[in-house]
């Protein structure tokens, strides 16, 4: 047996190694199922090459919980170590990167959560770590290499005779839960679902049927359990691929979500290497929960499913697959987004998601339309956020008006442009988020014969700030903001029927009539004698800023409530009916039940108030 010292500065590595970031243990499990994959890959490419003789038979990895002894395994078949490889790379290479990583980041929260701290992570849950190794090269010894979570290593002959490595880990009180089926089930699923070498786990059984009719028998067979999916989606060329293929991965990566509304197949080796699979996912009304699915690899090596940092964050509403060795995984968070290829890889993603979605809004408009409720979110937010997004997406991005129809921004401002420009030779874009509840607002707009959209995802005011912003001389409304005939503001003067004297006294009937007003304003306007004789309507700006505070969780109250009471003067009920009537007390009734009728076509009147109006409307017909 020989007895060595693994490093002279070694004595305080394996205190801070075994309570290295204790959340984040479970990644031995990874570190070490990953050695074997690569050293399995090795001998593959030597058998290729012609260098390794004979048949590599099989190459299976397996994991084994030995309850009795207390011990985890994990197996390959790969090129194995000679004693002067181990000492070499487990004393020496494998020792000095754990060190180095270690001094770099100990001091370092912010370290992204998963990263490779290599073979020696095993001593965070392990006392002793027994390696047995034998090296392709037949005239090779096997050896098995000792260490009890100390400086101290032995390594002694062995007599294993077949090719590959065995590390076996002597689990410690402590993290007894790695010897628990469960709990390796779940990492080798959560790290090891795609990696490229198959990984066996226990077996399980199979059931087939033989016969036909009574003679029908059930057949139970013990099979390998394979954990993983050796040959990826992501991996394979998009012209071998159905649609049946993408959806079904998509399935394996989500089981329980709907499927997907299309994809796109990331390849590119220049210059950085990625691939991958990104999907657009039905997106609802929840963004939150939706968010933030995108699973990050390095050579089919889960890294991790947080890619806020290393994607733009509108892209983090897609789903699926990027597998990158070029992300640098060790460092820190702040650092990944100054990283040069990260940031290549953000304007690449960028780019490719535009052009497939203009791709599919040329080869198939109808298809697009289709899809437009559900993918507008997503482009919505990409063109809020992205600058070199915003570009491409101003060319296919709908606006969807009531009637069903979708137009390009341009096809819609040239649609609009004669009936809706105003004075200040602005294009107005008239719109509701609630066709139901806007009925009547919309019966007067459509009556001046304007188009409304319908605007009904929680960031369409911010999308609408967005176009206003960018000098795409648009300006939206919505139809219950102002009167219909102030919607579009035009030069027309329009003549009351009433004289100055009587708008005077209409103004202080409705004054003192209408007490809880709530903050609004009252307004007079000579209107078309078909209004409504009164109206509530909501200033868009403050409407539009207090909504958008909301949104963001803000202080409702920063903007008030505004509203306005508009009474038109001309409307017969209060031209001619209210200036008529004989008392005060029915004048001021009067008003008030108006008021009222204004506030129930804005769904505003509530509680008491609503109940005494229904009191007071039974009455009239009893
Ligand atoms: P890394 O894998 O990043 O190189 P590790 O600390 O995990 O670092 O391992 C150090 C070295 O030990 C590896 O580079 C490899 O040469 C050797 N090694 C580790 N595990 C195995 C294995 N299962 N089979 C053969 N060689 C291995």
């Amino acid at each position: 047996m020989t007895k060595g010292n693994i490093s002279v500065q070694a004595e305080n590595i394996f205190p801070i190694i075994k309570k290295f970031l204790y959340s984040d243990h479970e990644i031995f499990l990874r570190e070490l199922v990953s050695n074997a994959v690569d050293a399995t890959t090795k001998v593959k490419t030597l058998a290729a090459r012609g260098e390794v003789k004979g048949d590599l038979g099989d190459t299976r990895i397996e994991v084994l919980i030995n309850e009795e002894n207390k011990t985890l395994h994990i197996i390959d078949k790969g090129i194995g170590m000679s004693q002067h490889e181990v000492e070499k790379y487990l004393n020496q290479v494998a020792f000095s990167s754990a060190e180095e990583f270690l001094q770099n980041y100990k001091d370092d929260a912010t370290i992204i959560g998963h990263f490779g701290l290599g073979f020696y992570s095993a001593f965070m849950v392990a006392d002793k770590v027994e390696v047995i190794t034998k090296s392709f090269r037949e005239d090779e010894a096997a050896v098995k290499w000792m260490c009890e979570g100390n400086p101290e290593y032995y390594i002694e002959p062995h007599d294993k005779t077949d090719r590959g490595t065995e590390v076996i880990l002597y689990i410690n009180e402590e993290n007894k839960d790695y010897l628990t089926k469960w709990r390796i089930e779940e990492l080798l699923n959560k790290y090891c679902k795609f990696l490229p070498i198959e990984i066996k786990f226990g077996t399980k059984t199979e059931t087939s049927f033989e016969g036909e009719g009574d003679d029908k028998q059930e057949i139970k067979t013990e099979i390998d359990n394979i954990v993983n999916n050796p040959r990826p989606a992501w991996k394979m060329k998009p012209a071998d691929l159905t649609d049946e293929d993408y959806k079904s991965f998509y399935n394996e990566l989500y089981p329980f979500a709907q499927p997907p509304l299309f994809w796109i197949h990331l390849n590119i080796d220049y210059p950085f290497n990625l691939t991958g699979i990104l999907y657009f996912p039905k997106l609802n009304n929840n963004l939150e929960v939706q968010k933030n699915k995108i699973q990050l690899y390095s050579n089919q090596v889960f890294v991790t499913d947080d890619v806020k940092e290393i994607v733009p964050e509108f892209l983090t509403l897609l789903h699926g697959v990027i597998d990158s060795p070029d992300i640098p995984l060790n460092v820190s968070r702040s650092y990944l987004q100054a990283d040069h290829n990260v940031k290549k890889i953000n304007t690449y993603i960028t780019k490719k998601v535009a052009e497939k979605l203009q791709s599919l809004f040329e080869q198939d408009r109808k298809a697009f339309e289709d899809k437009w409720k559900e993918i507008s979110v997503f482009v919505k937010y990409g063109m809020i956020s992205d600058e070199k997004f915003n570009e491409k997406a101003t060319d296919f991005a709908f606006l969807k008006n009531i009637d069903g129809e979708h137009y390009t921004i341009k096809e819609y401002k040239d649609k609009i442009k004669d009936t809706q420009t105003d004075k200040h030779n602005k294009i107005i874009c008239l719109y509701t988020n609630d066709v139901k509840g806007h009925h009547s607002y919309i019966k007067s707009a459509k009556e001046y014969g304007y188009d409304i959209l319908e605007f009904d995802t929680i960031i369409d005011n911010h999308f609408m700030q967005h176009i206003e912003y960018k000098g795409m001389e648009m300006t939206f409304v919505r139809v219950d903001s102002d009167t219909p005939d102030n919607l579009v503001q035009k030069d027309e003067k329009k003549e009351s029927v009433l004289s100055e004297k009587e708008q005077d006294k209409v103004k202080t009937i409705f004054s003192e009539a209408l007490k809880n007003l709530n903050g609004g304003q009252i307004e007079l306007k000579p209107l078309s004698p078909n209004d409504h004789p009164v109206m509530i309507t909501k200033p868009e700006f403050m409407r539009r800023m207090k909504e958008m505070q909301a949104l963001q969780g803000m202080d409702m109250n920063m903007f008030p409530d505004a509203h306005n009471v508009v009474i038109n003067t001309n409307h017969s009920l209060v031209a001619d009916k209210l200036l008529k009537m004989k008392s005060e007390e029915k004048k001021a009734d009067f008003a008030n039940y108006l008021h009222n009728l204004a506030l129930l076509n804005q769904n505003m009147l509530k509680g008491e108030e609503l109940s005494a109006f229904i009191e007071k409307s039974l009455e009239f017909i009893k």
